[in-house]
């Protein structure tokens, strides 16, 4: 689902970062990247600097501890997270099959104190939730770790490499497990904090919609959040930085299937025939005029076609060809527009030739949307943990997905990434690994963001 990001201009003053601005307007051309500190980060056309304003969430308060790192790198705590990472990266499990996983969060959880542990949300979910030593004000928000696999085989070198055959924890769900793992073993052992804090382990991040369902098992009813936060790590991004977004982070992707109804014939006698690979063809580049020509230039959208079968010889037509792909936008009325400009399409070169098709829509994730003030909440808790200068405003969102979106339509909250590093392979590449270094700055946002969120 990864698309590696360019960069937006960031820059400690708006007049700086208008400067800069007009400076890569006027050299757009050859402007391809910004010199300094994050190299090989291509600057978009046409964005604005821009900034969160952010500095009105709250105040600072010096009452309130640990603002800082509260898991500090190479800490006791960060050597046991990574001894946790290495055993969940030498285990990988699939959606829904997270039965070792599970097991093992479970255990870690059972053992830390006052967490109340509940398992089986979505066959493999696990939920825990800690109440802070000065009691439950009613407030609670939800910290959620997506904790599946992937179907690939691992291409690395490492004497944790997966243990399990055609399986690897290849975008970095290990990581995000034990983070949140790390914060709530810190949690539960300095627990200054009023209300509730929910840890929801969620199966089948990857294909399968394991956050919907646990939506629909009644994740919120059984566990009233107030609001809802995720964090993935991000290839690309320097490490231990981190991208907040106030709106589109990911976006919602669906698939097709196009099964065009032709005539087989001989190939040297076409006309008695009505040729599917023709229509196809005629399909394929209709499609390309979608975006260009009926989304608008100010909306994104994606439209690939990733799939063409047709054909057995060299000497016949034959009867039928099939198409397949996928859409991708942030709003839903473009996520229509799509789908009805596909099918217009299809049916009317179709009926050109005499043919007939059926399309199919599969519809996958929403796209995830941040809520603003919980996004300016997150950048100021960030802002005041790793510094200004290493938080990423409002990048140009992904054309990935992310299930964490059935969470956001359910309750307010953000998604943040957290950078992997430079030089980080893809995540779903073989030899992507995640980054056992921005284990304890990953987890200290979470004990930071609890502590604000739930101050007492
Ligand atoms: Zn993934
Ligand atoms: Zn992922």
């Amino acid at each position: 689902m990864f698309l590696k990001k360019p960069k937006a201009i960031k820059s400690k003053s708006k007049d700086i970062g208008r400067a800069i601005y007009l400076i890569f307007r006027k050299n757009r051309n050859n402007f391809t990247t910004r010199p300094g500190r994050v190299k090989n980060f291509p600057i978009p056309p046409f964005q604005l600097p821009n900034r969160l304003c952010y500095d009105a969430c709250f105040d600072d308060n010096p009452n309130i501890s640990l603002m800082k790192h509260a898991i500090e790198k190479n800490s006791e705590y960060h050597q046991i997270m990574t001894a946790w990472r290495h055993d969940i990266h030498a285990h990988p499990e699939t959606a829904f099959e997270e039965f070792a996983t599970a097991e093992k969060i479970t255990s870690i959880l059972r053992a830390l104190p006052n967490l109340d542990v509940h398992t089986g949300i979505a066959g493999t979910g696990v939920v825990a939730v800690l109440t802070g030593k000065h009691g439950d004000n009613g407030k609670m928000i939800g910290l959620r770790a997506d904790i599946d696999a992937l179907d690939i085989t691992e291409e690395n070198a490492l004497d944790y490499c997966s243990s399990i055959a055609g399986k690897m924890h290849a975008c970095g769900h290990d990581g995000h497990t034990t983070m949140l793992l790390g914060a709530a073993k810190y949690l539960s052992e300095n627990p200054d904090f009023s209300g509730r804090v929910a840890f929801i382990f969620q199966p089948a991040e990857e294909n399968r919609g394991g956050g919907e369902v646990m939506v629909k098992e009644g994740l919120f009813e059984r566990f009233p959040c107030d609001s809802v936060y995720g964090m993935h790590n991000w290839p690309g991004l320097p490490a231990g930085e981190f991208a907040v977004h106030e709106r589109e982070v990911m976006a919602s992707t669906d698939s097709f299937d196009i099964a065009i109804q032709g005539k087989g014939a001989h190939a040297a006698m076409p006309n008695l025939g009505i040729d599917p690979i023709v229509i196809a063809a005629q399909i394929t580049n209709a499609l390309q005029t979608i975006v260009s020509r009926n989304v608008a230039p100010t909306d994104t959208a994606v439209v690939s076609l990733t799939k063409m079968n047709a054909g057995s010889a060299y000497n016949i037509i034959p009867d039928t060809a099939h198409l397949a792909g996928t859409v991708r936008t942030f709003a839903e009325p473009v996520r229509q527009l799509l789908h009805q400009r596909i099918r217009e399409n299809v049916n009317a070169i179709c009926a050109a030739h005499d043919a007939s098709a059926r399309v199919d829509f599969h519809d996958a994730y929403p796209a995830t949307i941040n809520y603003p003030e919980q996004a300016r909440y997150c950048a100021k808790v960030l802002a005041e943990l790793v510094g200004d200068d290493k938080l990423h405003l409002n990048e140009a969102p992904s054309m990935g997905a992310e299930d964490f979106s059935y969470m956001l339509m359910e309750k307010p909250g953000a998604y943040i990434w957290l950078g992997n590093g430079e030089d980080s392979y893809s995540l779903h590449h073989p030899k992507y690994n995640f980054n056992d270094d921005i284990l304890a700055v990953g987890a200290s946002y979470w004990v930071a963001l609890t502590y604000r969120c739930l101050a007492p």
